[in-house]
């Protein structure tokens, strides 16, 4: 893993947040190459389940939303984990996620946790100019009413307690949202509206997610702020189960895709106490990551629980009519949920790679080639002879034109070129030399067996491709 995160700072994939302000826990930026690898992936994701398919239909829906939505999922409520203090250190903890129920992994001590209490995991916020100060009026002879940025309530002015429970919430309070989920089933009726689909028809969406997990940690794995790629799969709730088995081929597939080994990908079938509130049935994704097995990503079947909800609160109907029929129920949901994180994770995890080439120990990073940042480098043999560089040029620009993520690279000598490329997991790399000049080939040399061969430059882009 440390292998792993420092290639990443290393090569440009992907660095501490605010790093140069010494960080800011449980943020992360991706750079240059790492964004690129991302993209990729989430591409890859879009193409296959939605732009590929009759039965899908993408939304990119604002991260804020109504505080109503996460009053009407749930998630204000309980959308929480069990935090410990440490009485000795004051360190804090997720109860669950401990070795040692009773033991501080900070300071060592056992026996200094209280009671565990349940944490809310979404970040709070104001939309608009609502005043952060906080301001009290007297109300009776007895009781104030003190109203902060984000409630209101009373407090008798002889105990100094609190009266009553706390208020309507400032309608001025949002939050960061916990999931891309909830952007998808409040446009479930304007697309439904727009579109009139058959069922079973899907919603998707791709974006960041905030959570403000009391310990981020192995590197991008938890964080607390990361993209997801989710899709609704509006079902018939007769026909849930159909689709539940159809969506687990298809992940199994994907992952296929970008390049993971199906021995290292585990179903988990969560038991019923562990479901999130909304799940009838959970299938955990598992992955076997250098920090041990670990959720990938979650197959949820998530019944009617959040169209009903929408129905009650917002008093407007969730319901589908089967066309030409009277047929109405409010539709069931499969939820295939990816966490973008954890997939460059898996990927990066099973691209690593370390060999030996001429008795000299070499890294490689063995991407499947539609998954690399860089496809192609281009390199003159040397530098400062110019009609070397004029010809790499041409190839250069010809490729680029051709395949768009390919890279000129004269640093340093060649056998550097080829280990810097290799750390990056550049398939091919392609070289101009003296002969270039005379018979129009090239050498390109290949990441995986490192084999150099003799290519046409005319037919260079589909050996390259
Ligand atoms: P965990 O149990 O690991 O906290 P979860 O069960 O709460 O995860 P879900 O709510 O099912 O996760 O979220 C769906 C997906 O979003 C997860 O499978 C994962 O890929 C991703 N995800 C969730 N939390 C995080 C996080 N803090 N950092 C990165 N990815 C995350």
């Amino acid at each position: 893993m440390e292998e792993i995160v420092s290639l990443c700072k290393r090569r440009g994939f992907i660095y501490q947040g605010s790093d140069v302000y010494g960080g800011l826990a449980g943020t992360w930026d991706y750079g240059p190459l790492g964004t690129t690898l991302k993209r990729n992936i989430m591409d890859l994701w879009w193409n296959t389940f939605v732009q590929d398919r009759e039965d899908m239909f993408g939304v990119d829906a604002a991260i804020l939303m109504n505080q109503k939505v996460w009053q009407a999922s749930g998630h204000v409520d309980t959308f929480t984990d069990p935090l410990v203090e440490c009485s000795s250190c004051e360190g804090r903890f997720r109860a669950d996620k401990l070795d040692d129920p009773n033991k501080c992994p900070a300071c060592g001590k056992t026996g200094t946790f209280g009671e565990a209490r349940q944490f809310n995991m979404m970040f709070k916020t104001l939309v608009g100019p609502a005043d952060e100060m906080p301001s009290s009026k007297k109300i009776s002879d007895t009781e104030i009413e003190v109203t902060t940025s984000y409630d209101t309530f009373r407090i008798d002015m002889t105990t100094g307690l609190p009266t009553r429970g706390r208020k309507d919430a400032n309608p001025a309070i949002s939050y960061l949202r916990p999931e891309t989920a909830q952007g998808i089933f409040t446009n479930y009726k304007n697309v439904v509206d727009s579109f009139y689909p058959d069922l079973p028809f899907g919603i998707a969406q791709q974006g960041k997610a905030f959570r403000n997990e009391i310990s981020p940690r192995d590197f991008v794995f938890r964080s607390r702020e990361f993209e997801q790629m989710e899709v609704e799969y509006f079902v018939h709730p007769d026909k849930w189960e159909e689709a539940f088995e159809q969506w687990r081929k298809d992940i199994h597939e994907f992952l296929e895709n970008i390049g993971l080994p199906s021995d290292k990908i585990h179903e988990l079938e969560v038991p019923e106490n562990d479901r999130a509130h909304y799940s009838k049935r959970t299938i955990d994704f598992e992955f076997d990551y250098p920090i041990g097995r670990e959720e990938l990503l979650g197959l949820a079947y998530r019944t009617d629980f959040d169209l009903g909800n929408i129905q009650r609160v917002s008093g407007k109907t969730m319901e589908y009519t089967i066309k030409g029929t009277n047929e109405r129920f409010i539709p069931h949901v499969i939820e295939p949920s990816f966490g973008v994180e954890r997939a460059i994770m898996a990927v990066l995890t099973s691209a690593y790679t370390e060999d030996e080439v001429n008795g000299e120990k070499r890294i490689y990073l063995k991407f499947p080639q539609h998954l690399a940042p860089v496809k192609v480098a281009v390199s003159p043999l040397l530098k400062n002879k110019p009609e070397l560089v004029s010809k790499a040029r041409e190839v250069y620009t010809m490729l680029k034109k051709e395949l768009g993520n390919v890279m000129w690279d004269d640093n340093g000598n060649i056998g550097k070129r080829y280990r810097r490329q290799d750390e990056i997991g550049t398939p091919y790399c392609v070289v101009i030399d003296f002969d270039t000049l005379e018979d129009n080939a090239v050498t390109v040399r290949d990441r995986d067996t490192t084999e150099q061969t003799r290519v046409a430059i005319t037919e260079l882009v589909d050996s390259v491709r």
